[in-house]
């Protein structure tokens, strides 16, 4: 077997602070199930759609009018090159996955334009290339010449990584030279109003061993905090973490995505320098993060007022914002969090989030996206304006947005899914998470095969099968789920001896043999969730949940003269699983609940003693997984429901 030395999007190797090491980049292999064929779909459907999306909104245009082989109106907002860098980062893993000619083309044709719209002194952004020339570097608030650039860098790793390809990694190291010349090494002090580049730094520090790129990485962190940036449309210093320096936060605010961002990256140069006022803030912020600020669906950021997380407990269920990028970039902080911990709260967390706040964002065809995912829709009323949505009850999911930051970052988490499965130390393997895949992983310098399969997340069982093993012992680490409330643990078919650690993972340390068999069994039992009493919005009312996944109740299955706004569940009544196509073959959940008549009137308010009586009758609900909402025409959606 040969030693793989390509890794994923997050090399950490020779971090000064990771308890556990990411694998390379084909050691693991997504072969069938549930996430194969997500990224089946995501290959055929989605990364050619996204090439189509990208050209008709005219983000292949921009280049080819910065590169002078192009004529026209520059078209978008002025962070329009990341759509395409996250295109790329995306094609790169999965051509990294599967070769695949076709796609291969489309790349080197967005290469190309990259590198021919880059100036011979390394500025690349097309917008001020195009529109503004002379105004370059003169509004770093709002200009996201940097954010573009850590998302050039992505995309550059990337191919770096999975396809042994320079061509972008030429590119961003001048652009990153040229940014150091400019924006640092002339005496200048301003960082970018969104983060991005930060962990862009760290990484292509990690690729190239060159120490002055995570310097870079440090200076743009500590330049931010101290009330500079004015904040977009009003919002203040706030908005884009400038309103106290990371090493002093203590809680998540502002717009969602730079937030986590930011935390993202200031993580990354934790792993890489050790400084523990970093970490703690981090701890701080995950705390507050988690304990607060929170949707059931690992969904962030309560408003759609500056795109921004909300006070404490402020979780509105309708009105929630939940973009998709700030999902994603929750799963890119609690992936860093778990290398440097080992601590199943992290790896949980993701899960949550992957499975529910992220998966709701593309539609089961692959060539539609959310940006936001509320946990609540009201008939006709769609989530977010966006170009192309279409009106009434028969809405879907829109094929692309004016503002499509979501779309090609949901097709690189899921191209590079593999990355965030397992990872290895020098006491064994660690699985996170669970799917039909193969490791192929060294261990003590001598070759380990896994074989693990699981209809996971509609099934927990899980087999692990070992293939190849040296002989003298390591450990298996396997995660327990929070939410698992009984499992059962086998070795080859009879009892084990096994240590549940604190860490939350089941760690069996043996001699192994070729065809040993693990089989760990985690009991799927749907379940009514309760919201924080303080949580204002959620009062009385439950959610469902089986496994990893959270439930919703749509209108389309539920009876005809039942409205969803009028409904409760009888939280004593049985679960019962049904197989159900939603469109996709999935487990749903029927529910004893009570329609109650609507016997109110038009006043809104009544004094408490004329409060008419309600009726309620019995009526059977169905809940159907929530990510799987909005695939039938977007009608009526609500995952809280009060309760009886
Ligand atoms: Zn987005």
């Amino acid at each position: 077997m040969s030693v793989q030395t390509n890794f994923g999007p997050v090399d950490n190797q020779k971090s000064k602070e990771s308890l556990l090491r990411t694998l390379p980049y084909s050691s693991v292999q997504i072969t069938d199930g549930f996430w194969a064929s997500y990224q089946l779909i995501n290959r055929v459907a989605s990364l050619l759609h996204g090439f189509s999306m990208l050209e008709k909104a005219g983000n292949l245009k921009n280049l080819r009018i910065a590169a002078g082989i192009g004529t026209g109106e520059f078209a978008g907002y002025r962070f329009a090159d990341s759509d395409v860098y996250k295109w790329l980062e995306a094609v790169a893993w999965e051509l990294g996955r599967v070769p695949d000619g076709e796609l291969a083309a489309m790349g080197d044709q967005a290469i190309a334009l990259v590198e021919q719209a880059q100036e011979a002194n390394g500025y690349l952004n097309s917008y001020y290339q195009v529109v503004k020339p002379d105004e370059r570097w003169t509004d770093l608030d709002h200009g996201h010449e940097l954010y573009c650039a850590g998302h050039l860098i992505q995309a550059a790793v990337a191919y770096k990584r999975a396809l042994d390809d320079e061509r972008l990694l030429d590119v961003s190291l001048k652009f990153v030279a040229h940014i150091d010349d400019v924006l640092v090494r002339s005496g200048r002090e301003e960082t970018c109003g969104h983060p991005e580049i930060e962990m862009g730094l760290v990484e292509l520090y990690r690729l190239t061993g060159d120490e002055r790129h995570l310097e870079l990485a440090q200076i743009f962190i500590d330049r931010r905090g101290y009330n500079k940036m004015r904040g977009h449309a009003g919002y203040g210093a706030v908005y884009q973490q400038d309103h106290v320096p990371v090493r002093e936060a203590v809680e998540v605010a502002g717009h969602a995505v730079r937030q986590l961002y930011l935390t993202t990256g200031v993580t990354d140069l934790y792993m890489e320098r050790g400084e523990k006022a970093l970490i703690q803030a981090m701890d701080r912020l995950w705390a507050d993060m988690t304990q607060h600020k929170l949707y059931v669906t690992g969904g962030l950021g309560s408003r759609f007022d500056g795109e921004a997380f909300g006070g404490s407990y402020e979780l509105p269920s309708d009105t929630g914002y939940c973009e998709t990028c700030a999902a994603i970039a929750s799963l890119m902080w609690n992936w860093r969090l778990l290398l440097i911990t080992g601590d199943r709260r992290y790896a949980d967390l993701f899960e949550r989030t992957l499975f529910n706040a992220v998966l709701s964002s593309p539609g089961v065809e692959g060539k539609s996206y959310l940006y936001v995912n509320p946990l609540h829709v009201r008939s006709g009323r769609y989530v977010r304006a966006s170009a192309n949505t279409g009106t009434g009850e028969a809405r879907l999911r829109p094929a692309w947005h004016n503002c499509a930051c979501c779309p090609p970052n949901v097709m690189r988490l899921l191209s590079s899914l593999s990355h965030y499965m397992a990872t290895a130390n020098e006491s064994g393997v660690q699985i996170h998470q669970y799917a039909t895949a193969q490791f192929d992983v060294v261990v003590q310098g001598e070759p380990v095969q896994i074989a693990m399969e699981s209809e996971y997340p509609w099934q927990g069982q899980i087999t692990l099968t070992v293939n190849a093993t040296p002989s003298s012992s390591w450990a298996l680490s396997l995660r327990l789920p929070a939410w698992c409330r009984r499992h059962d643990l086998r070795l080859n078919g009879g009892t084990i001896d096994y240590q549940p650690g604190d860490n939350g993972y089941l760690t069996i340390e043996r001699s192994w043999q070729v065809d040993d068999v693990v089989r760990l069994d985690l009991h799927m039992e749907p379940l009514f969730v309760a919201p924080h009493p303080r949580i204002d919005a959620l009062r009385g009312c439950v959610s469902l949940q089986r496994g990893p996944l959270v439930y919703c109740f749509e209108s389309h299955d539920q009876p005809d003269d039942v409205d969803l706004l009028d409904v409760a569940v009888v939280t004593s009544g049985a679960l019962t699983e049904t197989a159900v196509s939603v469109p996709n073959d999935s487990v749903a959940i029927q529910v004893t609940g009570q329609m109650l008549s609507p016997t109110w009137g038009e006043a809104l308010y009544l004094p408490l003693d004329e409060r008419p009586q309600t009726e309620a009758r019995p009526v059977q609900l169905n809940a159907i997984p929530y990510f799987l909402w909005g695939n039938r025409g977007m009608k009526s959606m609500r995952i809280w429901v009060p309760s009886k």
